[in-house]
């Protein structure tokens, strides 16, 4: 592609891309194909001769358009957000342009030393200790993902852990952590008995330290040896928030790396009014992750990782080939971000949250924020003051978890009930919502979250809920 044609299939991309965000709350927000019907509509063999570009388009929109989700739509309420904004987007572009990979500081400085602001510049704004910051013995990181972030901090406490950590360390997990966790422990060699599922307290579903003492105590008499305890702050299922400061304490006892997972929560504290989710971060917190990717318009992939102290995670993943080697690695002066993650090549993602953090402010990212946190009380407010629906107390965050009641209907019967009107709720394509388990009850997940969604969106999104529910308990099916 010469730089001239570039240029001009470019121009009908980022046009592309404009009309769909602008057009996007015309489409069904989930996607209605059904399994195969994506691929049998492509040809089943790649082209023999090159194309026009304008092919690629046509049939984004004839075949591949149908088959997404619209994530961005202002009526996508399902699982967690994963917001997109036009500064990522182009911030993401230029990462893409500039095609460099920085795995080591040497094979492209700026990419290095950029990550390394943005990741204080983040710290700053949430609020994180200063033993993160880059400039200190900590650090922050991009990551792929929080599950790859966890991943990592688990290599390195098990490092910090010493001993034998595929036979005797302990990881300690309540059973709201998220499933990244237990996968992290079995791609660390960990069996499934070596991870510790901690009780939670029945009305907030956060860990409780108390049973986290007794467990790690009689796992320490009995030989193991505990090498990470994960503490949650806003859960995947309902955003509970762990007391990471309890729990810290005990970690301190043993000596065990705690680990914070506030993969969707941790980038509301931009809000200082939300700060207190961290209460205990400060003092005891080893490593800590939030994704940008999820909550703070910064388009996928984007988590950022935070480490107290670096050399553990060096130390368990640094490994120096010949073709490596270079000046700068070994005057000590640079990070080397290789050692910092489980793959050796990178994308400059850095440049995407720079340019968010640019383009928003501060005061800009605490708007977005703000005003999902109102319209999610504003939700929980509607649905708490109709008798036919219960919903949960804790919503600091955008989510809402709620559940029709159906007063006839047993357990079971309520919970068919609740996900048969869940999916005619989605099938009409003008919402999308998710639900999780809580106890015996299945409940509805009404996470608030997109760019573009305003007042009308919940609002509408509250009477449509509304209508299931009169239609299905008027003539129940
Ligand atoms: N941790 C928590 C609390 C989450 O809610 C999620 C995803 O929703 C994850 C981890 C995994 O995030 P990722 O997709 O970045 O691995």
């Amino acid at each position: 592609m010469s730089a001239e044609e570039f240029r001009k299939h470019g121009r009908q991309v980022v046009d592309w891309i404009a009309d769909y965000l602008a057009t996007l709350e015309s489409r069904p927000v989930r996607s209605p194909v059904r399994p195969g019907e994506v691929r049998d509509a492509l040809p089943a063999h790649p082209p023999e001769h090159g194309e026009p570009f304008e092919n690629v388009l046509a049939d984004l929109d004839r075949v591949l358009l149908p088959g997404i989700t619209h994530w961005q739509h202002p009526s996508f309420f399902a699982y967690f957000p994963a917001n997109a904004s036009g500064p990522a987007i182009l911030g993401d572009l230029l990462s893409s342009g500039l095609g460099a990979q920085g795995m080591v500081w040497a094979t492209s400085p700026a990419c290095t030393e950029l990550e390394s602001l943005v990741v204080d510049w983040l710290a700053e704004l949430l609020g994180l200790p200063e033993r993160f910051r880059t400039d200190s013995v900590g650090g922050g990181v991009i990551q792929d993902t929080a599950s790859s972030a966890s991943l990592v901090a688990l290599l390195a406490a098990l490092r910090h852990a010493g001993g034998d950590p595929a036979r005797r360390c302990t990881v300690y997990v309540s059973a709201e952590t998220h499933s990244s966790l237990e996968k992290a422990a079995r791609i660390a060699g960990l069996g499934t008995h070596q991870v510790r599922a901690v009780g939670v307290d029945s009305r907030t579903l956060a860990m409780d330290p108390v049973e986290l003492a007794d467990l790690m105590a009689a796992d320490v008499e009995a030989g193991a040896v505990p090498a990470m305890v994960c503490a949650t702050i806003g859960t995947t299922s309902t955003t509970a928030i762990d007391p990471v400061a309890r729990i810290g304490e005990v970690c301190r006892a043993y000596g065990v790396w705690l680990h914070v997972d506030a993969a969707y929560a941790g980038v509301s504290a931009i809000c200082p009014e939300l700060r207190w989710i961290n209460d205990g971060v400060a003092e005891y917190a080893d490593s800590y992750v939030t994704n940008p990717h999820k909550w703070l318009l910064t388009n996928f992939d984007c988590s950022v990782l935070w480490l107290a102290d670096r050399t553990p995670l060096i130390e368990a993943l640094s490994i120096l080939p010949e073709y490596l080697r270079n000046a700068a690695s070994a005057s000590g002066e640079v990070i080397d971000y290789r050692d910092w993650q489980i793959p050796l090549g990178r994308r400059f993602r850095a440049l995407k949250l720079w340019s968010v953090i640019r383009w928003y402010g501060a005061e800009g990212l605490r708007e977005h924020i703000r005003k999902d946190v109102a319209l999610a009380g504003e939700f929980a407010g509607l649905a708490a003051a109709d008798r036919r629906f219960e919903v949960r107390a804790d919503h600091p965050f955008g989510l809402v978890c709620f559940r029709p009641v159906w007063p006839d209907l047993s357990t079971e019967d309520a919970n068919t009930a609740t996900l048969a009107l869940l999916e005619r709720l989605n099938a009409s394509g003008a919402l999308y919502l998710s639900h999780t388990k809580v106890g015996e009850n299945v409940l509805l997940r009404m996470a608030i979250g997109a760019p573009g969604t305003e007042r009308r969106h919940v609002h509408d999104a509250w009477e449509a809920i509304r209508a299931e529910v009169d239609v299905a308990t008027t003539h129940p099916r």
